[in-house]
């Protein structure tokens, strides 16, 4: 019998992880929540000569947003939609009969307008739209959500609602593309000061049907997406922890997002899956940051 306890085993033993009865979702642990502010704030550091303009989002967007984004035809099997109780008192006691006879109560249920927020950058896209043109140094944001994706999974770094901190960039395709290459250098300056294996490789979306293969193919064959990837659950399939992503005219065509020469403007963002990294620190560090090498603590501003 191998009694080897998993990575997720182990961190529930530790106390880090809370289970709450489903995949891919849980509570933290007062240290695993002070490890990921800590990181939250390095990032700000890291990211502190870019001035963004910073803007927090609650972790939902409007379903108008949502269907204009295209999420749809390309990401539809991880979508949450908010779904609400909109009967009179009859419906409202067909639904109690139905939860206390265990049959399925969430039929008559409705849309509510809201859906949650895949990445952290989709609000803010038409919200700069809404603005008018960009200015001539474009535009630099800085955001933090939850995000949600239905990807239950037992894997503890692919969770269903997980914090992404990002920077996004808007504006020529020069400035764009400029920005994802001083993020790639500087995500890697950051994650090797915490002393953490990592390659850095090509990448594709997990597109949806086979349509989505296609897509795929032409996302890596054009170099848009680039991952850091550090090895946390295995050292075969090492887990992105920071994506680079270049959407190209993708935002600014849906949104019609305008450069001040009036071109479509592109966009770029770079993500740090702020759980990620905080589990990447328990598996090469430990489960206990007092621990950790010294100088790991102190760039973190220490424990
Ligand atoms: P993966 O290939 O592992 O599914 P991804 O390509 O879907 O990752 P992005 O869509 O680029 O990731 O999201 C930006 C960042 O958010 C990722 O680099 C990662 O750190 C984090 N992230 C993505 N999905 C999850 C998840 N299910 N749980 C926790 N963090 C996630
Ligand atoms: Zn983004
Ligand atoms: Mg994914």
């Amino acid at each position: 019998m191998d009694a080897t306890p998993t990575f997720l085993e182990q961190l529930i033993a530790a106390g880090h992880l809370i289970p709450m009865g489903v995949d891919g979702l849980y509570g933290k642990s007062g240290v695993f929540e002070d490890i990921l502010n800590k990181l939250d704030a390095l990032i700000s550091r890291h990211g502190a000569a870019q001035q963004a303009e910073v803007m927090r989002f609650p972790p939902a967007i409007s379903q108008q947003n949502f269907e204009e984004s295209e999420y749809l035809k390309t990401f539809p099997h991880f979508a949450g939609t908010v779904h609400c109780f909109c009967g009179d008192e009859r419906e409202h006691r067909r639904v109690l009969d139905c939860v206390a006879e265990g049959k399925d109560w969430t039929e008559g249920q409705k849309a509510s307008g809201v859906v949650l927020t895949p990445a952290a950058c989709y609000p803010s896209y038409p919200v700069i739209a809404r603005r008018g043109p960009l200015s001539e140094e474009g535009v630099t944001l800085d955001l933090l959500s939850y995000c949600f994706r239905h990807e239950p999974s037992l894997e503890p770094t692919r969770l269903q609602l997980f914090r992404m901190r990002e920077y996004v960039r808007m504006g020529t395709p020069d400035q764009v593309l400029a920005f994802r290459q001083h993020w790639l250098e500087e995500g890697e300056k950051m994650m090797r000061s915490l002393a953490l294996p990592l390659i850095i490789d090509v990448a594709n979306d997990p597109f949806f049907g086979r349509a989505g293969r296609v897509l795929a193919a032409s996302q890596r064959e054009q170099k848009l997406k680039f991952e850091l990837l550090v090895p946390v659950n295995s050292e075969e399939s090492p887990t992105a922890c920071l994506s680079f992503n270049y959407h190209m005219d993708h935002f600014g065509l849906i949104w019609a997002l305008r450069t001040p020469g009036d071109e479509v403007a592109h966009t770029a963002c770079v993500g740090f899956g702020l759980e990620r990294i905080t589990l990447a620190l328990f598996r090469h560090h430990g489960f206990d940051p007092k621990a950790w090498p010294t100088e790991v603590q102190a760039v973190l501003g220490g424990f």
